[in-house]
């Protein structure tokens, strides 16, 4: 595992210490990285870093609720003093309300928001100074299906996958001279904790998304490693800006 191409690299994964961003977080440590979770739940994230030591990885978990600036600029300065460097930031922490528009209060539009995109800002933004004094970095940010399709069910959910992809295209340009690049990930359906809990409040979401994705599977967190490495090495240095969908090609389906 040291020896892999992300060898003395070091990466935060935010949410990483369950589903997708755990996906990621193995792919990561799996081609030799180093490793920061982060998330709220200590428990989980005390088994997320157990698993990634028993990989043979340098993990540590460091706690932070990413809606919060003061936490999310902590978490950033805390792996660097941790580490000595930072060269990759995944902002994959993410959370869904299920109810439409005119049922959807102010309060909850903002949380989606802030757990969703601002933080995404705010782990960028942090990072930013870092990455360019270290000559460079990776920054991956985790869009949707919903950053390219409208739902009724979940439309704060929506306009923060939206603007992910914008945020994404926006750090990109800005920051391409300094060696950084800036990408989106668009999952597909993945068997995660977040869409078992979405299954439950969407009637029939089960074989609906089974009907239009062409591999004929829900994705599982793992499908979400090799981007995780291609997007956080030296194989994607030019490559910025873009949206990549990890679909089994839902998006392709008319
Ligand atoms: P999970 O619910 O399994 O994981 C979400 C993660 O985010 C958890 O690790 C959680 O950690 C963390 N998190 C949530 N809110 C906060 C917060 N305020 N501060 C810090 N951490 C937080 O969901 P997924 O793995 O499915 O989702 C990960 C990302 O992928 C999200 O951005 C989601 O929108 C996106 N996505 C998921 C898809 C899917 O099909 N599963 C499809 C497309 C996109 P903790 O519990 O410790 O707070």
């Amino acid at each position: 595992m040291a020896d892999g191409e992300l060898k003395g690299r070091v990466a935060v994964v935010t949410g990483g210490n369950g589903g997708i961003g755990l996906g990621m977080a193995r792919g990561l440590a799996g081609a030799g990285a180093s490793v920061v979770v982060s998330g709220r739940n200590a428990e989980k994230s005390r088994r997320a870093v157990a698993e990634l030591n028993a990989l043979g990885a340098q993990a540590v978990a460091i706690e932070a609720d990413v809606a919060d600036e003061a936490a999310v600029e902590a978490l950033i300065r805390k792996t660097v003093e941790r580490f000595g460097r930072l060269d990759v930031v995944v902002n994959n922490a993410g959370m869904n309300i299920r109810k439409p528009v005119q049922d959807l209060t102010l309060a909850e539009w903002r949380q989606v928001l802030d757990t969703n995109l601002t933080s995404a800002f705010l782990a960028s933004r942090a990072a930013y100074p870092i990455m360019k004094r270290g000559g460079g970095g990776k920054i991956i940010n985790i869009g949707s299906m919903m950053s390219i399709f409208g739902t009724s069910f979940a439309p704060a959910y929506a306009a923060s996958k939206g603007g992910i992809v914008q945020l994404t295209r926006a750090m990109a340009s800005g920051w391409a001279r300094d060696n950084i690049q800036v990408n989106a990930v668009l999952p597909g359906w993945i068997d995660t904790e977040l869409t078992q809990n979405a299954r439950k409040e969407v009637h029939g979401l089960h074989d609906r998304v089974l009907a239009r994705t062409p591999a004929d599977r829900w994705g599982v967190a793992d499908d979400l490693s090799g981007i995780a490495v291609f997007l956080g090495g030296p194989a994607s240095d030019f490559v910025t800006g873009t949206a990549i969908p990890v679909d089994g090609g839902y998006s392709i389906q008319g």
